[in-house]
């Protein structure tokens, strides 16, 4: 994970365990609100199986105690005094927070801070659980074999293995990309000969009108699907996994909102119908 832009949500609902941040000085100031975090997130329930509002709370009570965090002279007071040495003391952490439709749905998270190394230890639920509701929608596009290898591949992820993960997450890709090159062969302004020549980034473009329009403008960014497996290293893979799987689901929720839309034209033809058919002047016998 990069400390520089990382977000609260971010070290939940994405860092896998026992994935490592190095802190240094401005890290250990977020930290603590991290830690002691008292704040809202939108976040998957398990337990209401929807989405839910969590709050954090009884976090990190045992800090400074005594000392306000509020005012801004004690912030400074715990920042330049207190701070390091807290950390060299306490070294485990659970951040707690509850679902505001039912308290008892809770999520955990552990911590364990080493020679300045913040380890995420535990997670209940687990990545992978959150991770697999919040794919649910997508079965029903994906079908059942590409659905099945795209919760392997977040499920890997959540475990840390990154060549595995990334190359179903490719699969994937591939073939929403061969999706919408089926879609555009029977054009006849069409070049095959070119497309197949293409690098990726080329036949990303190549194929604007049936991907994304942001996918497309940043196709650069899947420069690393033209490589070999033998060419990826198991960092870089983690690295553009997180890319990838966005990708993808930029992909999907388009066509999600496309059969929404087939849908409702459909409601719409349909009580248009039966207005004419109501309006229709009954038959004299
Ligand atoms: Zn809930």
């Amino acid at each position: 994970m990069d400390n520089k832009t990382l977000r609260i949500e971010d070290l939940f609902l994405k860092m896998p365990l026992y994935d490592k941040l190095e802190l240094n000085s401005a890290l250990e100031y977020k930290l603590v609100d991290i830690l002691r975090f008292s704040g809202q997130l939108d976040m998957f329930c398990v337990g209401c199986n929807k989405e839910s509002t969590f709050t954090g709370f009884d976090n990190l009570t045992d800090y400074v105690p005594g000392v306000a965090y509020t005012s801004n002279a004690s912030k400074l007071m715990e920042r330049v005094f207190t701070l390091p040495k807290y950390f060299s003391h306490k070294k485990v952490f659970t951040v707690k927070l509850k679902c505001s439709r039912n308290e008892n749905h809770l999520m955990l998270f552990n911590f364990y801070i080493k020679d300045n190394i913040l380890i995420k230890i535990g997670q209940y639920p687990s990545l992978m659980d959150i991770a697999h509701h919040s794919l649910k929608k997508y079965k029903r596009i994906l079908g059942t074999d590409r659905y099945a290898e795209f919760n392997r591949a977040v499920g890997l992820a959540a475990l840390n293995v990154g060549l595995g993960s990334f190359i179903y997450l490719k699969r994937i890709f591939d073939h929403l990309l061969e999706d919408a090159h089926k879609e555009i062969f029977a054009d006849e302004k069409w070049n095959e000969l070119e497309y197949l020549a293409s690098p990726l980034q080329k036949r990303i473009a190549l194929l604007k009108n049936h991907l994304p329009p942001y996918l497309v403008e940043k196709r650069d960014m899947f420069s690393i699907l033209n490589k070999d497996v033998h060419e990826l290293s198991e960092e870089e893979c983690l690295r553009y996994f997180p890319v990838l799987q966005n990708a993808i689901e930029c992909i999907l929720d388009e066509k999600l909102i496309e059969i929404t839309r087939d849908l409702k034209r459909k409601e719409l033809e349909k009580s248009f119908d039966n207005l004419t058919e109501k309006k229709k002047p009954v038959k004299k016998k």
